[in-house]
């Protein structure tokens, strides 16, 4: 038996605004491989995925599925290693990579058909929470499926410097689409313009009001817009119906400036209706969570893009696991480029 200390961060408390540290308690616990039932695995956290959704979860608000349970682990994507195996059968080995969802813990016990193998000698193992994990699944089945881009249509792109964002972005140019990345700094929009290839950028800070934002999208979508992929909500998205096109398509994939406390202003969605009405437009939701099962289609087209540079990404990896609830409060600042991730200094 070998056994190993271990810290987990209790979820314990429903943030009314913005989620902190006073909403978390550390727990220190231990964990030893006797406790492995055939079928499990001990898996060594290294690489903690912090994504939007965990705000969304924390609502209690009646969402895809039940809110958050309190005091219990914070739940969360992982990349770790196989510390123990229990399990006959499986092509899998201690020592190897893997993504889970063991939540905010240094260790857990996972089900081993739960478990993807990662390969680091193809793509290095922190691609599997970002440009090759869920943020990029929605990112492709979202735009392709939801989006129905057609060569030379504009596409403009809220939190385009995001995870989920500069998947869009780079999916699109190789889409063949005239595309606008849309972010909250000149950093992030110089990185989209000219690492990223993006058509024109807008830097929203500098235009905070839908009027305003209404003349910047003019200026860069003389043409008007036909599809928008929307990772934000509020008045960025209020100004988008003003610029649509005859049959423009609306994907909405996420709503951030409404998860910490927004999501109790007045609705403005049903004010811009008419607008869809005049331009046929359809406007659709999209889960990641809807195409787990095709995750193995965006693998095999995604993958050579970022093997061979087609496409680029970026994480911002933080340091230390005693810093995850104040790097899931980093995301409601913008303070993020690509992917946000922390990793554990065991
Ligand atoms: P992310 O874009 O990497 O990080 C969040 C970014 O949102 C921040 O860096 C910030 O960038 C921007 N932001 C924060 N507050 C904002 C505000 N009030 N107004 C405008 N922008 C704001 O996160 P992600 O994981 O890629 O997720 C992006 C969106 O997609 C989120 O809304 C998320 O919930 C959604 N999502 C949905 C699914 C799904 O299945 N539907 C899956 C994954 C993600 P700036 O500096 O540009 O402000």
């Amino acid at each position: 038996m070998t056994a190993f200390k271990n810290r987990q961060w209790i979820y314990t408390k429903r943030p009314e605004k913005l989620v902190d540290n006073s909403h978390y308690t550390l727990k220190e616990t231990t964990i030893d491989t006797s406790q492995l039932k055939p079928g499990q695995a001990l898996i060594k956290s290294e690489y903690f995925s912090i994504d939007p959704y965990m705000r969304i979860q924390q609502s209690g608000k009646d969402t895809w599925e039940e809110p958050h349970p309190l005091n219990t682990v914070q739940g969360g994507a992982v990349v770790g290693k196989i510390m123990a195996i229990n399990d006959l059968h499986s092509t899998l080995e201690i020592g190897d990579w893997v993504l889970s969802y063991p939540g905010w813990q240094e260790y857990a016990i996972t089900e081993v058909n739960s478990l993807r193998k990662l390969d680091p000698s193809e793509v290095p193992v922190t691609t599997a929470l970002g440009i090759l994990g869920m943020p990029a699944r929605i990112a492709y089945f979202g735009f392709i499926e939801a989006g129905k881009p057609k060569k030379g249509e504009t596409l403009v792109v809220s939190g385009a410097s995001g995870a989920v964002g500069l998947a869009v972005v780079q999916i699109a140019k190789i889409k063949g689409c005239r595309v606008i990345g849309i972010a909250g700094s000149d950093e992030k929009t110089k990185y989209l313009k000219e690492t990223l290839g993006v058509d024109d950028v807008i830097n929203y800070k500098k235009h905070p009001s839908a009027s305003e934002m209404k003349n910047e999208l003019l200026r860069v979508c003389p043409d008007g817009i036909d599809i928008y992929y929307d990772n934000v909500g509020g008045y960025i998205t209020d100004a988008i119906f003003e610029l649509i096109n005859l049959n423009a398509r609306i994907i909405i994939c996420g709503q951030i400036s409404q998860y910490s406390g927004g999501l109790d202003t007045p609705e403005l969605g049903p004010r811009f209706l008419h607008k869809m009405l005049y331009k046929r437009a359809t406007i659709q939701g999209v889960l990641a969570r809807d195409y787990n099962d095709r995750m193995d289609e965006m693998l095999e087209e995604m993958t050579p893009w970022v093997k061979d540079g087609l496409i680029h990404y970026k994480e911002t990896i933080i340091p230390g696991f005693e810093n995850l609830p104040d790097a899931l409060q980093m995301l409601f600042f913008g303070k993020n480029m690509g992917k946000l991730i922390v990793k554990v200094n065991h």
